[in-house]
């Protein structure tokens, strides 16, 4: 005779789900007590937010930098045109849209760039991070964070009808620095401006994401893939690498030697252009909080502004500034570093 676990009401909403031999019972128990970070939640984020919410996650903590716009929709799959509309960052979007979706799981919206100030605390209590972002330096950041406090994570990139995914298990896996020992210098690679990107290719991407996330937090590290995937979906090939040769290697300045160059800030930046935004991103290295609504009245005979909880808008000649509270800024209308450093610095100040 076997024993029947008492019913959880907890657990219906996701029978169809745990039905699955292979993820069981006792693995949707795990995952409604476990804790996730998604961070980014751009097109990748948003497949990889609304898949585990969905999943039951217990914990969802949503990082996100910046603001919808009209051009997000076409592949961000949890916002619609009410959101774009009600002008609020992506991370609070996202967790009102979560929350309807899953009330009985906690979703934490964080509206912040990762960088290595902050990066620790965000991450340090997840059981596992899921990378939603869309460059390099974050990634970096996340495999170091990864490496040093033992967390899983998984690498995952689209470009035009193309994607990758890595799931990096510390000490188990070699890690990102492994695969690619620096990350491409900006300007070598294509980018969505140019290579435009498509909706399905970001689907698979963020489909497998999350699943890997689903068996290591159901407690199925068994079944998290070896391989580094990479599919091209226009013309049709899907491709895996094999990662044996880099794991017996052991000479990763990271995982080998325990050096954590983007942690440590050596690597940092105060500034990036944003992929396919024509904007860029300044974050001011002293981080003094901003009253929006003070800096609303002191800008308001420069040009249009609004304003809410989360941001503050001004228009002013071809320039979209969007502010922060924490003083960081999204310039839009332009690609160069130094321009939006001196509108930043005519407006904001220095
Ligand atoms: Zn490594």
């Amino acid at each position: 005779m076997t024993d029947t676990p008492p019913h959880d009401p907890r657990l219906d909403r996701y029978v169809r789900q745990w039905f699955f031999p292979a993820l069981g019972r006792e693995g949707q128990v795990r995952l409604l007590e476990s804790q996730a970070v998604v961070c980014g939640c751009g097109a990748l984020g948003s497949v990889v937010a609304n898949t585990l919410a969905r999943a039951g996650v217990g914990h969802l903590r949503i990082i996100d930098r910046d603001f919808l716009e009209l051009n997000n929709l076409q592949r961000q799959v949890l916002y619609d045109e009410q959101d774009v509309a009600d002008d609020l960052p992506k991370a609070i979007s996202a967790a009102n849209k979560l929350r309807r979706i899953n009330s009985e799981i906690e979703i934490e919206p964080i509206v912040a760039d990762v960088d290595a100030t902050n990066v620790e605390q965000l991450c340090r209590d997840a059981d596992v991070i899921v990378d939603g972002s869309d460059n390099f330096e974050i990634r970096f950041l996340l495999n170091d964070v990864s490496i040093k406090h033992g967390i899983p994570w998984i690498f995952g990139g689209c470009l035009g009808a193309e994607g990758q995914s890595v799931s990096i298990l510390p000490g188990e896996t070699p890690c990102l620095r492994c695969l690619f020992e620096e990350p491409p210098p900006a300007g070598s690679t294509p980018t969505c401006d140019t290579a435009g990107v498509l909706s399905p290719a970001i689907n698979v991407i963020a489909s497998i994401e999350a699943l890997e996330a689903i068996k290591i937090l159901s407690g199925h590290r068994e079944a998290v893939r070896r391989t580094l995937l990479i599919v091209e979906l226009w013309d049709f090939a899907i491709r895996e690498v094999r990662l044996d040769a880099l794991a017996q290697r052991g000479d990763c300045p990271t995982c080998g030697q325990g050096k954590f160059d983007w942690l440590s800030g050596n690597r940092a930046s105060h500034s990036a252009v944003l992929c396919g935004r024509n904007a860029v991103q300044l974050s001011p290295p002293e981080r003094q909080p901003i009253m929006l609504e003070t800096m609303a009245k002191k800008l308001s005979p420069i040009g249009p502004v609004t304003h809410n909880r989360f941001l503050l808008r001004l228009r002013v000649d071809d320039y979209v500034l969007t502010l922060f509270p924490d003083g960081r800024a999204i310039i839009g209308g332009t690609e160069d570093i130094a321009t939006a450093r001196s509108v930043y610095a005519k407006y904001i100040g220095s």
